[in-house]
């Protein structure tokens, strides 16, 4: 059985990324998103379970404790981490992952594991983000130039991941993932992974002509 590939995907808030991991998830199989723990409280409309695991603050540092985080960051004011068991079942089984997390989180895991791919989402524009982080208008000015002072530290990271999509056009940028997704599943290393017999009966010398 072959490995999965494990994606790490961080983007500010407001860039979209939430949306395009979940329509790239239903466009492809073989791929999962990975739910971590959090001390956040839940917002309206998020399920434990699936968006988050909600655990309160002592459960996380036990399970700090325990080594059962593959990466864990204080992201603002909470805590975030992802279960090293869960994440490594699924690669075990063949299936491509994706990290939701951030850039301290994306720093851990690439030096945990160096064939890990990681992917940054930008927005289009400055105004764009703005807008976006706005949201519908009612927030206060205070709260929106926190979002942007917090939007503007996650970006400053940009540079250390391997790929950068700019979520202007949602369908191009949800191709552009789709791509990566694809092209690593054509690596040499991951094709012979699964076609170990075609290529062993095509390079046999037995049946072939001289
Ligand atoms: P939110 O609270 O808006 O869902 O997420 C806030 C930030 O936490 C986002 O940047 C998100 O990528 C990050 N995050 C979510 N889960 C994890 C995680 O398991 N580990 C780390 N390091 N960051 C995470």
């Amino acid at each position: 059985m072959s490995q999965g590939t494990l994606f790490i995907v961080s983007a500010p808030s407001g860039a979209g990324k939430t949306s395009l991991v979940r329509e790239l998830i239903e466009s492809l199989d073989g791929i999962r998103v990975s739910v971590s723990h959090t001390t956040r409280p839940r917002r309206a409309g998020e399920v434990d379970g699936v968006n988050y695991h909600f655990v309160d603050k002592a459960a996380f540092e036990a399970m700090v404790e325990r080594g059962e985080f593959f990466e864990y960051a204080r992201v603002f004011d909470n805590y975030y981490g992802t279960s090293r068991r869960a994440v490594q079942a699924l690669l075990a089984a063949g299936q491509d992952v994706i990290l939701e997390i951030d850039w301290q989180g994306a720093r851990q895991v690439r030096a945990q594991l160096s064939d890990a791919v990681s992917i940054f989402i930008l927005p289009p524009s400055r105004e764009e983000l703005e807008r976006r982080l706005a949201g519908r208008g009612t927030d206060e000015h205070a709260v929106i130039a926190r979002r942007m002072r917090e939007a503007v530290q996650e970006m400053s990271h940009h540079d250390e991941y391997d790929y950068l999509v700019i979520n202007d056009d949602f369908t191009t940028a949800l191709r552009e993932l789709q791509s990566l997704v694809i092209a690593r599943r054509l690596t040499v290393k991951r094709v012979s992974e699964r076609h170990g017999p075609l290529l062993a009966a095509l390079l046999s010398g037995e049946a072939g002509l001289e």
